[in-house]
């Protein structure tokens, strides 16, 4: 088979934003946290208040952040600066809980994205499929795969909390290479992060596929050879081309 795209020893997938939405789901789970705190007593606005003020508090670190997530915001930490903004005082006990209720939440709530199963299918022409996450917990990601029924669909499951290394480190994406038994610059990553997917690959040698699901500004001057999709449809038809 010959491949306009050149043909791919391997193709990677991010999962957050490009395999699973970030948007379904998510308020919800949101909301969840503020209907723990209601019933401990902590909280006395309706729950989707909580959902609220975690969207304000994402939504100022992300604009100082050009729109892109950071790596170091986890849900611990936009947990801590939320209740903080709403003068909230919790015990250990009670931070942990409300990160288990988030956690349990999302995942039991995680949504694949409508194109995926065309995504991988194209994919799985070229070869082997691994999917690399930027996750502190190994665990829930876990979980959440399970939960938007995309369990068994990857040759390899890459968790930066579980490796050690994140992208946009190349060292994540050539262990998962390694670990397939290919060369990184036979490879395409497709994420929907310019800094942790597009750059992080473009490092390793690998192609970059950027595939957005929200309508962010686009950021100028990207470096390097990026192709632009989209959707997963647009994936599914660029790795046939
Ligand atoms: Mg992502």
């Amino acid at each position: 088979m010959s491949w306009e795209n050149g043909g791919f020893a391997a193709v990677f997938f991010d999962l957050d934003g490009t395999l699973v939405s970030e948007r379904t789901g998510v308020r919800e789970a949101r909301s969840a946290v503020g209907t723990r705190l209601i019933e401990l007593g902590l909280f006395r606005k309706p729950a989707s208040a909580f959902a609220d003020t975690v969207e304000m508090v994402i939504g100022g670190i992300m604009e100082d952040n050009d729109w892109q997530w950071p790596l170091w915001l986890h849900a611990e930490e936009w947990m801590k600066r939320s209740l903080a903004v709403e003068d909230i005082v919790v015990s250990q006990d009670e931070f942990s809980e409300l990160n288990q209720v988030y956690r349990d939440e999302r995942s039991d709530r995680a949504e694949a994205i409508q194109g995926w199963p065309e995504a991988l299918a194209a994919a799985r022409k070229h070869g082997p499929i691994g999917l690399i996450t930027n996750f502190n917990d190994g665990p829930m990601q876990r979980e959440k795969i399970r939960g938007a029924g995309l369990e068994g669909q990857f040759d390899g499951v890459y968790i930066s909390g579980e490796l050690g290394v994140w992208k946009p480190e190349p060292g994540i994406f050539e262990h998962a290479a390694s670990d397939l038994g290919v060369d990184p610059t036979d490879c395409v990553h497709i994420g929907n992060n310019i800094q942790s997917d597009v750059e992080g690959a473009l490092a390793a040698g690998m192609q970059a596929v950027l595939v957005e699901e929200d309508d962010r500004p686009r950021p100028p001057g990207l470096k390097g050879d990026v192709v632009w999709c989209e959707d997963l449809q647009g994936v599914a038809e660029w790795l046939q081309g």
